[in-house]
């Protein structure tokens, strides 16, 4: 037998109701902020997540699906949605209607990391980008609806944690105090981060090797290293949010995973997960759009793992899941074809009417009209289409009545619609 690959997995009925519950509150939640949805390929060129994750990340060094197509052409599975919706806003030129574009996507991301619980290699996330607003009040809004979204979900124990990582202006001189505390630790460094103290000292920050991170607890801090613009950008968002109710840790440490942020950067984080915390993250990169060679435009945006998401949601599956509404119980040729002509049009009229196709005995039939969870099941045997009218059972209150046969979809209609 074929098994899927690993690190992929099925979303199965029975669960992909919770999913699908979350995607519906989400569409809803940004559109009623005026997000637009944008859909964008699987498949970039490598270059477009080489420049701008950054060549020193985790996800650019290692974690990639990247080969050659049948031409030779480097491709990439993207693992993320950022670069690809940048691209597209430079590319069709979104920013000459208009230079603010609030725009989201829903969709698969592919990174080759180890697998265990909460961490795949196909992943899902729901991926929220503001373009053309230089406000650190934006990335407040993108907060805001983070905590909404879970308060939605009735997920409980998350707390948005934020830092700020400065700008071009402020970050050489945190730069050149980082390279240098570095240095008095090199011993206590892994190898990875020995190289990248060179080419990028911040990416040492992000390191998850607790040698590393012990090494790290008395590195210098962005925070102390902001200009005054960053510093007022930074206290806004953090005097918004308290006015919001919104309780934010400010996480010196916070640095992300990718090249691209500036100022503020924030992450979801939640105690229930275990090792994987972090439910979304995100934050502005005002320098990215010009980096892929657009116009410099500031932006801000986040990206929520969809499957810690499911996994934490206080949704009930079983809730969800849609039982059919009628069980045509037919008997014999003429009832059978009868109950069959009623199953088509029911369901157009969005009836949800389930039949048995083949021969079974009336018992049979009310056994899996039970199975099934049918609230009502419709009785047509030869008696019934003698006496020209078909019994239905509440399969609840067991209470029995008849509809005669020409009315019988006007009949259904009222009883599962009362
Ligand atoms: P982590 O620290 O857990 O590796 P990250 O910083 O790599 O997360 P981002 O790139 O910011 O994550 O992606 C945003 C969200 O997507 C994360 O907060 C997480 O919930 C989710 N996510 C990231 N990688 C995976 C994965 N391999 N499987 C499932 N969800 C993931
Ligand atoms: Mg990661």
């Amino acid at each position: 037998m074929i098994q899927l690959i690993r690190g992929f997995k099925d979303i199965l009925p029975g669960e992909v109701e919770v999913w699908q519950e979350i995607e519906k509150v989400a569409r809803s939640l940004l559109e009623d902020f005026g997000f637009k949805e944008i859909r964008i390929p699987i498949m970039e060129r490598t270059e477009l997540f080489k420049r701008s994750i950054g060549e020193d990340t985790d996800i650019v060094e290692k974690e990639m699906y990247t080969f050659p197509d049948r031409k030779g052409d480097l491709v990439t599975l993207r693992p993320e949605a950022t670069a690809s919706i940048c691209r597209a806003y430079i590319q069709h030129k979104l920013y000459t209607s208009d230079p603010v574009q609030k725009l989201y996507m829903v969709g698969p991301m592919f990174r080759r990391e180890r697998p265990q619980k909460g961490r795949y290699r196909q992943f899902y996330q729901i991926d929220a980008e503001v373009f053309g607003v230089q406000s650190g009040l934006v990335d407040v809004q993108l907060i805001f609806l983070l905590v909404t979204l879970c308060a939605r979900l009735n997920i409980q124990d998350v707390e948005a944690h934020l830092n700020s990582l400065g700008c071009p202006q402020c970050r050489p001189r945190f730069r050149s105090a980082l390279t240098d505390f570095l240095s008095s630790v090199s011993e206590k460094l892994c190898a990875d981060c020995i190289r990248r103290r060179e080419r990028n000292p911040l990416r040492v920050l992000d390191c998850k090797v607790p040698s590393c991170r012990a090494a790290l607890a008395t590195a210098p801090a962005v925070l102390d290293y902001l200009c005054d613009d960053c510093r007022a950008d930074f206290d806004a968002v953090t005097e918004t949010l308290a006015h919001l109710g919104i309780t934010c840790v400010v996480d010196k440490q916070l640095v992300r995973g990718l090249d691209y942020y500036t100022r503020t950067a924030f992450e979801i984080q939640t105690t229930s997960l275990g090792a994987q915390s972090a439910v979304a993250g995100g934050g502005r990169y005002d320098n990215l759009l010009k980096e892929l060679g657009g116009p410099a435009i500031p932006a801000t945006g986040f990206a929520i793992g969809f499957d810690r998401l499911a996994e934490l949601a206080g949704l009930n599956a079983s809730d969800l899941v849609q039982k059919p509404d009628l069980f045509l119980a037919a008997l014999g040729p003429e009832g059978r074809s009868l109950a069959f002509n009623w199953v088509c049009k029911l369901g157009l009229e969005g009836i949800r009417t389930e039949m048995d196709f083949g021969n079974s005995s009336l018992k049979a039939q009310m056994k899996r009209a039970d199975k099934l969870g049918c609230a009502y099941v419709l009785i047509l045997g030869d008696n019934e289409i003698k006496t020209g009218a078909a019994i239905v059972r509440d399969m609840q209150t067991k209470e029995q009545f008849s509809i005669p046969l020409p009315d019988i979809i006007q009949g259904i209609k009222k009883v599962i619609r009362q």
